[in-house]
């Protein structure tokens, strides 16, 4: 499952940063997922909720950010959101690595490429230091 992989690579991240800081709690995670990754966001909390049990960011909130997918066009330079949204419903059944899938929708050239909305990462992490009551 992409989403449990990812998730734990997200708990790992989260962990790292709170044992930087010296939190005995993680409270709060705020992930940015990019459209493109084709993460389901149901599936990345429940995800998220096993991976980080037993850690200090058990329990932790996980709050998702959508970030827009952007393609860039090759023949005209468009660079911006996809028009073509039916295909993006497609999009789940193929692998986010294709090139070429999206049509430009100003020149309606197929040559075009994912620029944007690719990633995941932790946006902002709220923490519970062990000196606070
Ligand atoms: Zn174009």
């Amino acid at each position: 499952m992409h989403e449990f992989s990812t998730a734990v690579g997200v708990v790992e991240t989260v962990l790292d940063v709170a044992r930087q800081n010296n939190a005995i709690k993680v409270k709060k995670i705020e992930l940015v997922v990019g459209e493109f990754t084709m993460l389901n966001d149901d599936q990345l909390k429940f995800s998220f909720e096993i991976a980080s049990e037993g850690t200090i960011a058990e329990g932790a909130e996980v709050i998702i950010k959508k970030q827009k997918g952007e393609i860039e066009c090759l023949d005209c330079q468009y660079k911006g959101e996809i028009a073509d949204r039916e295909k993006k419903e497609e999009l789940d059944h193929f692998v986010v690595d294709l090139v070429n899938i999206f049509e430009c929708p100003k020149c309606h050239s197929n040559r075009t490429k994912i620029s944007g909305g690719r990633d995941i990462y932790v946006n902002n992490i709220e923490i519970e230091l062990e000196d606070e009551s």
